[in-house]
């Protein structure tokens, strides 16, 4: 079995001051891999902020023999994610690897949800992917390598009651994965997806107690590491990680029916009485981008 080794390779790791964030940092930085510890630092649902959330992380990478430094800045702005990236050029002259991992959550039943908790959430998961992703990946183009982890949830690849704020901006990071994984292609630069289950602060209450005992997050980062080491070929894969049980999610497609033999429009009602067809998931096809797909219709008209 070849071993996962990070010697060499440059980390940042959003969030990294707690729960999963905190595990992936130190694990990454046990193989090898100099770290960059960010977290703003903030409660629960995104309020304040605190520098001693990632000293500590780091001070725990150093007491292990590893190199680590800390970072604080907000990955929901422009800013912060340049200096964030910067932290990692100046330290340690680039980055290789990009877990983004920061959140928050303010849940709410979609009536409730005011315009500050939408904004809030998606602003830290789908904008501070964007702020922390663009100056990381231009580095990484130009250093022609690069492994990019986007943290999803369940709550978005399946739903969640009280969570429209964040399922929306988790699948977010499935689009935003799913186009890098193109753009990243011809630089080395593979684009994955986290999909965890784990005991934080952020599941504390959603989750049964004797069920949380269970989910220790050293569960979900031997997935983390596999996908943004360099012996991972895949990207745009979503991995559902928790409790030892790894799988893959994917966006799959019907065979689906052609209506009318796609020589006139078709009516309502025809689409009702294919309704069935039309929905079926049998034999579900996994187009890679979505050009295979209009290629699929050219095969089928
Ligand atoms: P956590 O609260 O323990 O860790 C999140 C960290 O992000 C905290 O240390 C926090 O200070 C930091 N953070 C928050 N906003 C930030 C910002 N704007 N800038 C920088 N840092 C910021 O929670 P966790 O469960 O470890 O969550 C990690 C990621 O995993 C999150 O994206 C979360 O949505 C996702 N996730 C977790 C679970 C789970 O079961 N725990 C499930 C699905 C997805």
């Amino acid at each position: 079995m070849s071993k996962i080794d990070f010697t060499g390779r440059v980390a940042i790791v959003t969030g990294a001051g707690a729960g999963l964030g905190r595990n992936h940092a130190i694990e990454l930085a046990k193989r090898g891999a100099k770290v960059v510890v960010n977290d703003l630092g903030g409660t629960r649902d995104g309020v304040g902020s605190s520098e001693s959330a990632a000293n500590k992380v780091v001070e725990e990478i150093k007491a292990l023999g590893g190199e680590a430094v800390p970072n604080y800045d907000n990955v929901a702005t422009v800013k912060g994610g340049e200096n964030i990236v910067k932290t990692a050029i100046d330290a340690f002259g680039k980055v290789d690897i990009l877990i983004n991992n920061a959140g928050i959550l303010r849940d709410k039943s979609f009536a409730k949800m005011e315009e500050e908790n939408w904004d809030a959430v998606v602003a830290v998961h789908l904008k501070g992917a964007y702020c922390v992703t663009r100056p990381a990946f231009q580095n990484m183009r130009e250093n022609g390598y690069g492994r990019i982890i986007m943290t999803t949830s369940g709550a978005g690849l399946f739903g969640n009651f009280g969570q429209t704020n964040y399922a929306s901006a988790k699948m977010g990071l499935v689009g935003l994965a799913n186009v890098l994984k193109l753009e990243g292609a011809k630089y080395n630069i593979k684009t994955n997806v986290l999909a965890p289950v784990a005991a934080t602060r952020l599941t504390e209450d959603v989750l049964p107690p004797e069920i949380f005992e269970k989910m220790k997050v050293e569960y979900v980062t031997p997935a983390v590491l596999y996908m943004c080491s360099e012996l991972c070929e895949d990207s745009g894969v979503i991995i559902n990680a928790g409790l030892g049980y790894f799988s893959r999610s994917a966006m799959m497609t019907g065979p689906g029916a052609v209506l009318s033999d796609g020589k006139k429009v078709p009516t309502p009602e025809e689409v009702m009485d294919n309704w069935e067809k039309i929905t079926s998931l049998d034999n579900p096809k996994f187009f890679n981008q979505l050009n295979d797909m209009f290629g699929e219709l050219g095969s089928l008209l």
